[in-house]
């Protein structure tokens, strides 16, 4: 069952920030325009291009190869809904995630127009 809280973060946040749980971050090579030697590995930080306002550091080690235990995030206010869902056993769980696909086909059927709720049937070739 979805948290009250949620639900309201869910229809107040911005499409963007939804599409991007949904579907991750985009990071580009913009990345390596400036990269800062720090301690003898490389860093390297860049803005989520979706625009969802998220910053990523990555490092690099000495040899160029990532090292994914150093990568530090900067959230925008609201971006996380995690305060808001003391209730549940984990962490945006397979029904938030559900909620948010949802909330993003509904914003995307209102835009056009259509019936909230509305699926276009893909046709394969
Ligand atoms: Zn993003």
């Amino acid at each position: 069952m979805l948290e009250t809280k949620f639900k309201e973060w869910l229809h107040s946040v911005e499409t963007t920030i939804l599409v991007c749980w949904d579907l991750g971050h985009v990071w580009d090579a913009e990345l390596y325009s400036h990269i800062e030697k720090v301690h003898g590995a490389y860093f390297l930080h860049g803005v989520c291009k979706r625009g969802c306002g998220v910053e990523r550091g990555r490092y690099l080690t000495s040899s160029w190869s990532p090292d994914p235990s150093r990568n530090t995030y900067k959230y925008p206010f609201s971006y996380s809904p995690r305060g808001l869902m003391q209730g549940s056993p984990f962490f945006m769980d397979r029904e938030h995630r559900a909620a948010i696909r949802q909330e993003i086909a509904r914003r995307y059927a209102e835009d056009a127009g259509s019936k909230p709720g509305k699926v276009v049937r893909f046709k394969g070739a």
